[in-house]
Parts: C-alpha cells; structure tokens; sequence
C-alpha cells in the first residue's frame, strides 16, 4: 500500500456510475463459466469486451482469442462477443463445425432486432454510428440490402434513399448523446419524414457514464477515463468531458500510463471509466492520485444503475458433446469447409 495524503484543496471527483455495464458484465462472466464448464479452450472471437486487462485476463484462464471464425478448429466451441455479429459469422460456425455460445449484449440484440424489422417494412435504414466498429458491421450484416451508414453530422450530405418517406435512423449502443442528435437533426432537416427508433438504440450505460462525466466536466480540470483506445463508449468520455469544460481529459488503460505533468496546476481531478474497464483499474488510478496527493475523493453521481442479464442460454448445454456430434455427423476428420 502505498502513501496516502490529501494536500488542501486538490480534490478527485469520482463519476457514479462508471465501469462495467450489465452487457460487459454478462460477457466476461459467460467466458469464465464456459471455461469452468466445458474446460479450455474457449475460442472468443474477437475481444469479449474491449480492454485489454479483461483480455490478458480471460487468456491466462484458457480462453482463445481469434480475428475470423474460421480460425478456431471445427469441433471445437467458440463465442461471440458482446457487440454481436452479422447472421453470416453464425453461418460461417455452422460451417466450420463449431458449437457456440453467443454472448452479444441484450441491448445490441434489440438493434439488430429493430434493422430486422425496418427492413421487412422495405424501410432505408440510416445507421448512425463508426465506420469500422464490431458492433455496426453486425448490424449492418443483419440486412445490408437496406442499411447505410451515417458516421457524424457531416456524412449526412451525402445520404440518399429510396423514398424520403420511408426512412428510419438506428445507432451504435456506444455514441455521444450530443452528437448523435446534432446527426439526427441534421437528417431530420435533409428527410422531415424520418422515423425514429421505436426505443433508444444509445444503452442506459452509455448515457449514464457521459452523465456523471458532464457534471464533472465543469469542476475537473482535468479528466481521466480508464478506458482501451478500441473502446468506444470510453473514447467518447473523453470527449465529453472535454465539451463539458475540462481542460484537459485522457484515456489510460492503466495508472501506469498517467503523466505526472498532466498535474500541474490541477487542484480537481475528474475520474471515471469505460463500460468494459474492472474496478481495479479504476481503485489502481486512485491510488496514483492520492499519492500524489489528491486523497480526498468525492461521488458525482448521476444515476442509480440495477440492470442485470442472465447468461446465454447456450451455458446450459453440454456443447462439447454437440462440438464432437457435429462432427461426427459430417464424418469429420478435422479439415473446416469454410
Ligand atoms: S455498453 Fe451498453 S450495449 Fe454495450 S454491452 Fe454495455 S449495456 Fe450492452
């Protein structure tokens, strides 16, 4: 344990909620049962969650981590993430003979859920959201035939649909609020018909953790997010913190990763974390900071979070018998047809 002091008047404000939400909670577990109950390996694809703490965690207990589907061996049990994946990947498993276990957030589950339904209507979906991001190349998998991607205010100009009277906007779970709807406003103005989602497609984390950080935002001079750079939902903490009035905000992975001329004239010192980042990292940030310090620690709470998921379903069955029936059904001898 290290020195713990406050020096008058520096302060750490500390946002409530913060870290892990119901989704990242469900997905991290879900891979330590499946380890537990099918034993290793466990092939995830992709990062589970997007930290790398989790990650480095989760691989020393046996899990794998691959790119593509066609990685992990047939016969063998692979999950989804929880930024969920296009019909295609559930395909491309069935192809590669592969039992698995999808652990796609609830909430992200409701967007694909809504694309579907938009689609049917032969709606033009605007899919608000980052070019790239895990989680909008599996809802745009979902129809892609109707889905394009609207990635900011200024991708608005060159939007163009079917019939102006027929299109409907849905988002990435992870966005700013703020921004998302400058982006809707603007399309509004382009499509005054414009359907919005039936429900918010930004999850109650998101919203709740760019909360506390706004009211932070005045008070902080500085800001510090835990949070990996691929995190979304983290990155945009950064963001808002920084529109919020602080003066300067960072994203660390770790307490390791914080300069000590960040400091300098600080007196009120922001902190928060990501919707995939463990409270150790967060207790280890503090830490840092009283040691240097900044030992009086005072709650910004925003919101009052008691969402929990149960697991996927999947966990209940022997999946390394349905692994080993799968192939023997096709007379598998280990090579992957896909
Ligand atoms: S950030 Fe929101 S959508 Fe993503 S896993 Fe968490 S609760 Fe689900």
């Amino acid at each position: 344990m290290g020195r713990m002091t406050a020096s008058p008047g520096r302060r750490v404000l500390l946002a409530a909620p913060r870290g892990y939400c119901a989704g990242v909670d469900r997905a991290v577990i879900a891979v330590e049962k499946a380890l537990e109950q099918y034993g290793a390996p466990i092939y995830v694809r992709h990062e589970i969650v997007h930290n790398k703490y989790v990650v480095q965690t989760l691989e020393k207990k046996g899990a794998i981590f691959v790119e593509q589907t066609e990685e992990v061996p047939p016969g063998n049990i692979v999950m989804f993430s929880a930024h969920g994946v296009a019909p295609t990947v559930h395909e491309e498993a069935q192809r590669g003979r592969l039992a698995t276990i999808d652990a796609t957030c609830p909430l992200v589950t409701k967007v694909h859920k809504e694309a579907v339904r938009y689609a049917k209507d032969d709606y033009d979906i605007l899919l608000i959201g980052h070019e790239g991001h895990e989680e909008v190349i599996g809802t745009s998998g979902e129809a892609p035939e109707h889905i394009q991607l609207v990635d900011g205010p200024e991708d608005v100009a060159k939007v163009e649909v079917r019939d102006p009277s027929k299109v409907v906007w849905l988002s990435q779970t992870t966005l700013s609020v703020d921004e998302t709807m400058e982006t809707v406003d603007a399309l509004k103005t382009k499509f005054p018909g414009l359907v919005s989602p039936p429900s918010d497609d930004i999850c109650y984390a998101t919203q709740n953790r760019q909360l506390a950080v706004k009211q932070m935002g005045a008070e902080a001079e500085l800001v510090i997010v835990v949070g990996s750079r691929n995190s979304s939902n983290s990155v945009r903490l950064v963001e808002v913190a920084k529109l919020a009035g602080s003066r300067e905000a960072y994203l660390v992975d770790f307490a390791g990763e914080i300069d000590e001329s960040w400091l300098e004239g600080v007196t009120t010192v922001g902190v928060t974390s990501g919707a995939s980042v463990p409270e150790v990292l967060v207790e280890e940030v503090l830490q840092w900071l009283s040691e240097r310090g900044y030992g009086d620690v005072e709650l910004v709470k925003a919101a009052e979070e008691s969402i929990t998921f149960s697991l996927p379903k999947e966990l209940r069955r022997d999946l390394r018998d349905e692994a080993a029936a799968l192939m023997a059904e096709r007379g598998g001898s280990g090579a992957s047809e896909a």
